[in-house]
């Protein structure tokens, strides 16, 4: 929502987010001067808001059974939020109030209070504002998770690897990623890896942790060429792998990086679990996103992976892309669904700083919300259809529909990725951009240390960071 200018009866950094959380929902141009005021009387939250020389009022009283000052925030954002809806007509968001990357943490906390499944919908369609499909959705992914996150004890961790390469840059992508240098850059990289590596498994031994599982992100780590990519993956299963180890993921983001010589390596070094990424299956998609792949590629790289046998197969897909219609994502989903992998995400086109395509966003057609949402009702529909069920979701800030990323699968969840959207255990974070988080399970707490997300600096200082993770590791196991 575009205004002239914002006054608030604050200077909180977090009342601030939460206006501006609730203004980025609604897409309108009010030039005019917005006035907000929040008090706390008696248990009551109350929310005085003018805009040019209209004024309007809400209140809510806070709930005891929660914390006071998490209440106060969740009352000022819901009350902002009625005006918008009630008095301004806009239309309500899926999510209603409940911002944040992982909502399911809510939905675990509340499971583990002792809530029911009644008493927890009730309280997101109330309290959060929530439609009633997403809250069905979350309860239900919630649901599907416990048997992993139950298991989960203290002294069991996974480990992620951060491969910081890709062939080329997609036009949307914002993470830690560079194209992929020379040779002597990449020798330069193996070599700083092997050693944060060989610390990680010293502070592992020593502390006498167990890996659960192992994940090899980025970046795509097979954009590496095929000697650095073996190289990389045995020692890395050198290092980590066990026969305690559940799962062992490598991100095959694109389909022109997997080679049989790859394909080899994965198998030699145990890998169990791959996810080859199409996005989106039209070929004029993948030209504009700036992907040097075809749609016959992903096909065809998709059955050599098959070959093997040894790998659970998931797919990505993206939502909302530029140019492309309800039916380019239909199609999309059906080329996939036809290849039937073992899972399926899809995310929602999310703008952020430091893409191409937030700086150039004058240069590309983007689907509306409305659009973007009638593309996910089209592909959750088909997905649902042949038997997969969703297990875990997360949403990030500017997404288009304000929608969420879900992950589907037919019968195996990726344990993984259940345990970092949950933030339900110890990650240890090694190479390129790499955050390890340790996790207090009695008290909720995370401490985390972070590797540099630019390459220089972690190159220069691999040991800085080395010492850091296993300092903040040995504080807390030790
Ligand atoms: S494949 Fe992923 S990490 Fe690589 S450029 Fe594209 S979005 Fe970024």
């Amino acid at each position: 929502m575009k205004i002239k200018s914002l006054h608030l009866n604050s200077d909180s950094q977090v009342v601030k987010k939460i206006v501006n959380e609730v203004l980025d929902l609604f897409d309108s141009e009010f030039n005019e001067d917005l006035t907000i005021e929040n008090f706390f009387r008696d248990e009551v939250v109350e929310t005085h808001m003018k805009l040019g020389d209209r004024e309007f009022f809400r209140s809510e009283r806070i709930r005891q059974d929660e914390i006071e000052r998490a209440e106060i925030n969740r009352l000022i954002k819901k009350n902002l939020y009625r005006i918008f809806i009630e008095d301004f007509g806009f239309d309500s968001a899926p999510w209603g109030i409940l911002h944040g990357v992982r909502p399911t943490k809510l939905i675990h906390r509340w499971l583990n209070r002792g809530e029911d499944e009644s008493q927890i919908l009730n309280r997101l369609e109330t309290d959060y504002l929530a439609s009633a499909e997403k809250s069905q959705l979350i309860i239900e992914v919630a649901n599907r998770q416990r048997s992993i996150l139950e298991k989960n004890s203290r002294d069991v961790v996974s480990i992620y690897i951060g491969i910081p390469f890709c062939v080329t840059r997609c036009l949307y992508c914002s993470f830690a990623s560079h194209v992929l240098p020379k040779s002597e850059k990449i020798r330069e990289f193996m070599t700083a890896l092997r050693r944060d590596i060989q610390a990680a498994r010293k502070s592992i031994e020593d502390l006498n942790l167990k890996v659960q599982t192992i994940y090899i992100g980025g970046g795509t780590p097979t954009s590496l060429p095929d000697e650095f990519f073996a190289e990389m993956i045995d020692l890395v299963s050198e290092n980590f792998s066990t026969d305690r180890l559940e799962e062992f993921t490598v991100e095959a983001g694109r389909p022109d990086t997997i080679t049989r010589s790859k394909i080899e390596s994965m198998n030699r070094a145990g890998v169990n679990r791959v996810s080859l990424n199409p996005q989106s299956m039209n070929q004029k998609t993948l030209d504009r996103i700036g992907r040097r792949h075809t749609p016959e590629d992903i096909i065809e790289k998709f059955h050599m992976l098959r070959e093997s046998k040894n790998f659970y197969i998931n797919m990505d897909t993206i939502l909302g892309l530029p140019g492309e219609t309800v039916n380019d994502v239909a199609a999309t989903i059906d080329q996939i669904l036809e290849l039937d992998p073992d899972g399926i995400t899809i995310h929602s086109l999310a703008l952020k700083k430091g893409s191409r395509l937030k700086l150039q966003l004058e240069d590309y057609e983007l689907p509306i919300d409305s659009e973007v949402r009638s593309m996910y009702r089209v592909a959750v529909d088909k997905i649902r259809s042949r038997n997969y069920s969703p297990y875990y979701l997360y949403r990030q800030s500017y997404m288009r529909g304000d929608l969420e990323n879900v992950g589907f699968t037919h019968n195996k969840l990726g344990i993984y990725n259940v345990q970092i959207m949950e933030e339900n255990q110890t990650i240890i974070g090694i190479g390129g951009a790499a955050t390890t988080k340790v996790l207090d399970l009695k008290s909720r707490k995370l401490m985390s240390s972070f590797n540099a997300k630019d390459l220089i600096t972690y190159l220069r200082d691999t040991d800085y960071y080395i010492d850091k993770r296993s300092k903040l590791l040995e504080e807390f196991y030790d």
